[in-house]
């Protein structure tokens, strides 16, 4: 009876997915967030919390805090300028 300590499959495996891997990253390299703009809010820029600053975003995609959508006079998102309603702004929190 053969007994085979390593299952060479293993390692080829493992030196395609290393090759994938670098590959991958140099062809969408990690950047560093200019700001942390997805944590805060586009229009008031407050951190987004679950009180003061509550993240909602639109259906569009775009997000801003409740208090600023809120109050805004007309009720277009203020990236894209798309009309909501006040039940139209979904709260992430
Ligand atoms: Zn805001
Ligand atoms: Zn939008």
């Amino acid at each position: 009876m053969k007994k085979r300590c390593k299952d060479p499959t293993i390692d080829t495996v493992r030196g395609e997915l290393d090759s994938f891997i670098k590959k991958f990253t140099n062809f969408f390299p990690i950047k560093q967030p200019v700001n942390e703009d997805r944590n805060s809010c586009a229009i008031c820029m407050e951190k987004y919390d679950d009180k003061k600053c509550i993240e909602c975003t639109l259906l569009c995609g775009h997000r801003s805090c409740f208090e600023c959508l809120n109050k805004l006079p007309n009720k277009q998102c203020p990236m894209c300028q798309k009309a909501f309603t006040n039940d139209q702004i979904i709260k992430l929190f």
